[in-house]
């Protein structure tokens, strides 16, 4: 064991997770500074352990197995303010890994600090969010963080990455794709805007504020009413938030498989005059297309059920764990879906949430 730090063994995961699914951890221990974090990464070193970092644990799914090897939970608490040398409008607010997201954004805007606010309610803990790039009504925080401090596992050296070497893009990164498992995410450095506005850009959104500019606190209870009416908002109750938000990413396709999706659905006449597939333009190419209407097109309706895993009764993009449910079940439904929108429309969802314990 180790100096310091406290190594538990064969700990259960499913309550470190919101999907409340899967086995235990063959080790676990929590890291309340960049010492213990070393200890922790000592300990598996030593004893030829693979590591997982687990922060929320809001974007996982557990296997039944559970992990073999080291789960270390980041708890690095801690929120710095700075200002920007010539510049009055913005100041950089440092938020240490551990920190609680939607704490954090409540925080923000009560000081007035603009640029998150449309990320409310979102769960997990701010080590999280560079990593696929979070976001929600017409915000991301690629375009706030301007560093990342992480400690790279391959040098043990620590280092702050700039934004804009992040690779950021639609729910990715560099750190869940080129240099997945590579980093572990201390502190987030976002800069905002003093007194700023908030965004307004979702359809949702604009609908609310037609008549009267927000303030930014107006527009947090907004975007959380909003997120609890689809059972998509952090420490939320009940079966339909017992899962990992969205579990398929929105797929990205190119002009002309979205036409043949078009003409897919006006053969399944699933689309109907007057009701085209929706659908975005992304800027630099490509059209996305909301998977939840994919999804709910190919037969799966809110509710839809599998063994004791099913679609939340809220929101079609939710898979959840209706009560005791296992991983295999999940992946069961998961894969149903995904067979089933790829024979009707030719499209292969991708999955949002990492897995863990899966070999
Ligand atoms: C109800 C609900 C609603 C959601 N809504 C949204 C939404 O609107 N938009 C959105 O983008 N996401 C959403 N999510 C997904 C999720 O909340 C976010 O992706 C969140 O940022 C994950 O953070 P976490 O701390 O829980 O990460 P975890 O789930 O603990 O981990 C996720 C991945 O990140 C890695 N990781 C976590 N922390 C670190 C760290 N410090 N260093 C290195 N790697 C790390 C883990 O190893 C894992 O691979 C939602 C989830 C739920 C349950």
């Amino acid at each position: 064991m180790t100096a310091g730090l406290k190594i538990k063994e064969q700990v259960s995961l499913a309550p470190m997770t919101t999907f409340r699914v899967g086995g235990s951890a063959r080790y676990f221990a929590e890291v309340e500074n960049e010492s213990e974090l070393s200890e922790a990464l000592d300990f598996a070193e030593a004893q030829g352990l693979p590591i997982f970092i687990l922060g929320g644990g809001s974007n996982i799914l557990v296997s039944d197995a559970g992990f073999n090897g080291l789960v270390i939970r980041i708890a690095m608490k801690g929120i710095s303010l700075m200002d920007v040398p010539g510049r009055e409008d913005t100041a950089l607010v440092t938020a240490r890994a551990g920190e609680d997201w939607d704490e954090f954004v409540e925080w923000c805007v009560a000081n007035e600090l603009a640029g998150l606010e449309c990320l409310s309610g979102i769960p997990g803990l701010v080590g999280g969010t560079p990593i696929q790039n979070v976001g929600a009504y017409g915000q991301e925080v690629s375009e706030t963080i301007v560093s990342v401090r992480v400690l790279d596992l391959e040098d043990r050296l620590v280092k702050d990455i700039a934004g804009s070497e992040c690779g950021f893009a639609y729910r990715s990164s560099i750190f869940n794709t080129t240099a997945k498992d590579r980093y572990v995410v201390l502190a987030v450095t976002y800069e905002l805007r003093k007194g700023g506005k908030p965004a307004i850009a979702y359809p949702d959104l604009i609908r609310v504020f037609r008549d009267f500019d927000p303030s930014l606190a107006e527009m947090r209870s907004a975007v959380c009413s909003i997120r609890a009416s689809k059972g998509m908002m952090a420490k939320q109750g009940g079966a339909d938030s017992h899962s990992a938000g969205s579990f398929f990413k929105n797929p990205v396709v190119a002009r002309d498989e979205f036409e043949e999706i078009e003409r897919r659905a006006a053969l399944l006449a699933v689309a109907g005059e007057g009701s085209p597939v929706p659908h975005f333009d992304v800027p630099g190419g490509g059209v996305k297309i909301p998977a939840a209407w994919l999804i709910e097109k190919s037969g799966f309706a809110k509710g839809y059920l599998k063994g004791n895993a099913g679609l939340s009764n809220l929101h079609t993009l939710a898979l959840t764990n209706r009560g005791g449910a296992s991983a295999d079940e999940v992946l069961c439904l998961k894969k149903e879906i995904v067979e089933r929108v790829e024979e009707l429309f030719g499209v292969r969802l991708v999955q949002e949430p990492a897995l863990i314990g899966f070999d």
